[in-house]
């Protein structure tokens, strides 16, 4: 019943909201960022943590001087997506590019799950993932192919905790690197088709991740349990959760979490549009209580060869644009098609979540024992 009263009375406060604003003369605030923004936003010298850039490309570098932005490049193996399935190449492609970039770029490496059942496939993955710790790489990623898509012996999805994986998380550990858990993602996948849902097309593109069609999945809570599972077993190990840890359905699930696992942090990547939409106070409350858990990022991505990124960097940089104007300025935007206010964050805050939570968690992010 809140869910309904809070869908029915958020639209109409927030109309009021621009009424208002429109009888005062500010228009929702578009596009890229201005002189003045610009200055404030590099003033900060911000870090995206959490980029998939796996193609040297000459207008990318420009963008990020310009923007005096260091952004942490995530590997990751996807058997179904081609521009993902080599880890040599995407390895290759981000080293070649943290020398190109001179000290912008950084990386999180990961491991090859699908080897999961081939005998000493653990110390491969440590000797593999042990080579990048001494290239520099900060971090290791697992993917939500451990949960969603991998199967053991028996039939059963392979779940991020199992015992085979086990003493990849104490090497990690034991390197003082972090864990980065992207699981259990969108939660679309386990809902009935919704034909009038963007994510209908996603899965019609993608069925792979459509798990509502698999017979006997692996439900959500199961993986994001397996994943405390890997927290409470692992307390020295850091573990940053993609995308507000799967859990922006639930800020109070995801406040539970912070607060029981200390060794727990989450990136905000792709999920900007979601927080954007939760009520403004309630939001300054929780950013203002997890303002050292929670750490910007975007999920912006460059595949294998790919093209025409001086059109994609205008459109990255109007995205780095919106999400500065929400948590920084009081500004209105429009999100969804609905009309919110920034959140107006004190600067503490912002260079928290824009710089100093990235160096807690991912130590040796800019090339030394930050
Ligand atoms: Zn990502």
């Amino acid at each position: 019943m809140r869910q309904i009263i809070k869908k029915l009375v958020f639209p109409l406060v927030l109309a009021i909201t621009v009424v208002g604003c429109n009888r005062r003369g500010p228009a929702p605030v578009t596009g890229g960022f201005s002189d003045q923004e610009l200055q404030q936003f590099t003033a900060l010298s911000p870090i995206d943590a959490h980029t998939h850039v796996f193609a040297d490309n000459p207008e990318f570098y420009p963008m990020l001087k310009k923007l005096n932005m260091h952004v942490l490049d995530i590997l990751v193996v996807d058997d179904t997506n081609e521009s993902r399935n080599s880890l040599t190449k995407e390895s290759e492609e981000a080293w070649e590019l943290v020398r190109k970039t001179n000290g912008h770029v950084s990386v999180c490496t990961t491991f090859d799950p699908y080897r999961f059942s081939q005998p000493g496939f653990a110390q491969a993955a440590i000797l593999q993932i042990n080579r990048e710790f001494d290239k520099g790489a900060v971090a290791v990623k697992i993917w939500k192919n451990l949960g969603m898509e991998i199967k053991d012996a028996t039939g059963q999805y392979l779940l991020p905790d199992a015992p085979v994986f086990e003493p990849i998380y104490r090497d990690i550990a034991a390197h003082n690197k972090t864990l980065i858990a992207h699981l259990a993602d969108p939660s679309s996948s386990w809902e009935p088709p919704n034909p009038d849902s963007l994510a209908y097309l996603y899965f019609k593109r993608n069925p792979q991740w459509y798990m509502y069609a698999k017979s006997h999945p692996a439900s959500k809570e199961r993986i994001l349990q397996a994943r405390d599972h890997i927290l409470e077993g692992n307390p020295s190990l850091r573990v940053v959760g993609a995308h507000l840890g799967s859990m922006e359905d639930d800020f109070n699930q995801l406040g539970q979490h912070l607060d029981r696992y200390p060794n727990f942090a989450v990136d905000l990547a792709g999920r900007m549009p979601d927080i954007m939409m939760q009520s403004r106070p309630q939001m300054i409350a929780f950013i203002t209580r997890y303002q050292d858990r929670l750490i910007y990022g975007t999920d912006l991505e460059i595949g294998f060869g790919e093209t025409g990124v001086s059109e994609k960097s205008a459109m990255w940089e109007e995205n780095y644009a919106k999400n500065w104007r929400f948590l920084a300025t009081g500004d209105i935007l429009m999100v969804r098609g609905h009309a919110v206010q920034g959140l107006a964050l004190p600067q503490s805050i912002l260079r928290k979540l824009y710089r100093e939570n990235a160096l807690h968690w991912f130590p040796g992010l800019l090339g030394d024992l930050h």
